[in-house]
């Protein structure tokens, strides 16, 4: 069997990899604390099942324009006027079947072989593998030890000829911090300067706590959106925790918005229309659902800190937003994925290795499940680590007794 190389070099998603994982093994009765996952687990807003339910019995389900169907983008035009104070026209959006494809869309539109794209750590797994899938290459700019966010001569130092664009995502993945206003405003206006595509990847925007608003790029470009380069990505996964709807979307100039209506026509025509009607109805239902939902995020955010200080050794940064926080690990293991694996082992927690992250030394914890999968998962992974935890605990019901510290 052939294989292409290209294919074969593609990485495994490895959270997608972990959620299969915490599954076989909660399938085979093990008490599994799942820590690494990436979803909200509220229940889908009403208003986008009403909707979506109303498409489904009209039992008249077919193609729609591969951009998206009007009145959603219409709804999308509303969220961008109202959280970026942008008026934008329908011709500078495009839906896709998840923020995920959008991404690829944007760099397969954008990208001819061997440009580079820099990706800045701790970066969403998935950005250096999709610029490679498109041809591209990924230059990934590292901060300094001790901080999670690049400096600007740290970024301007990886430009070369080659570089098309910059991916950004703030809140971020899986640090949970954001960019503060000042380096979003001197990104823009560097990328503006350097005539290159500034990718605002803005799927965690609304996620945000202590009263922080997630600056938005628009506000420091001096250009208009016809002659920008800046793109801005969002979807209703982490908004509304309807992550299984597949439903993202790009704002950007209309040239660049027609390749990409080209790009998905050949591939996978529309985002499926029962999905989209979802989203429209989540857009214009109840947006305290948001609001809801970002508050039991922000209690999580506050517990999962508590438990982690009191983590011997462990540093970690306080997230501004998102469901991830990204400590680091080192006073344990500088091998992320054998500190992964053991915890999952001993202590059958879930965490994501800070390696597929482009940062060694540090574990991504999420903590968008339950207060309890919380304080469990981390008095696990203290039990199994911290030689000052208790040397005993139940993990079901089953008691266990630490042997090797
Ligand atoms: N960007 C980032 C930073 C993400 O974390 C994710 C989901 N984990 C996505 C994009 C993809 O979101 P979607 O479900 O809309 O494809």
């Amino acid at each position: 069997m052939s294989i292409s190389q290209l294919a074969r070099s593609i990485a495994e998603s490895p959270t997608l990899r972990l959620n299969e994982e915490a599954r076989l093994l909660r399938e085979k009765g093990l008490p599994v604390t799942h820590l690494g996952g990436g979803e909200p687990k509220n229940k889908t807003p009403i208003s986008a099942i009403l909707s979506s339910a109303a498409k489904l019995t009209n039992a008249d389900i077919k193609y729609v324009p591969t951009d998206g169907i009007p009145s959603l983008k219409k709804a999308i035009i509303r969220y961008t006027e109202e959280n970026y104070e942008r008026m934008v026209q329908p011709e500078n959006v495009i839906v896709s079947s998840g923020a995920k494809q959008a991404v690829y869309n944007v760099l397969f539109s954008i990208l001819n072989p061997q440009d580079e794209v820099l990706v800045l750590a701790p970066y969403w797994v998935s950005y250096p593998e999709m610029i490679r899938m498109v041809y591209g290459v990924p230059v990934v700019v590292t901060p300094e030890d001790g901080r999670y966010l690049p400096r600007m001569a740290d970024i301007e130092q990886a430009v070369s000829p080659a570089t098309r664009a910059i991916i950004v995502n703030s809140p971020n993945n899986p640090s949970g911090l954001m960019y503060p206003e000042d380096l979003v405003a001197e990104i823009v206006r560097f990328c503006e300067c350097k005539r290159i595509y500034l990718i605002m990847d803005d799927i965690y925007h609304k996620l945000v706590f202590d009263g922080k608003k997630a600056p938005s790029a628009y506000k420091y470009t001096t250009k208009d959106i016809e002659s920008s380069k800046l793109i801005i990505i969002n979807g209703i996964s982490k908004l509304y925790g309807m992550t299984g709807f597949r439903i993202g979307w790009t704002i950007a100039n209309r040239k660049l918005v027609e390749v990409m209506n080209n790009v998905q026509a050949q591939t996978t025509s529309c985002a499926s229309p029962i999905s989209q009607a979802a989203a429209e109805g989540a857009l214009t239902g109840l947006q305290s659902i948001v609001e809801g939902l970002r508050l039991t995020i922000e209690n999580n955010r506050d517990v999962m800190m508590q438990e982690l200080h009191s983590f011997t050794g462990v540093k970690v940064a306080k997230p501004d937003g998102t469901f991830y926080c990204f400590p680091d690990f080192r006073a344990y293991s500088a091998n992320s994925v054998e500190l992964s694996n053991f915890l999952l082992k001993k202590a059958l927690v879930v965490t994501v290795p800070g390696r597929e992250f482009g940062m060694e030394g540090h574990l991504r914890l999420s903590y968008c499940g339950s207060v309890k999968d919380i304080t469990e998962g981390v008095a696990r992974m203290k039990w199994a680590l911290d030689p000052n935890a208790p040397n005993e605990i139940y993990i079901g019901d089953r008691k266990l007794v630490r042997d090797w510290l």
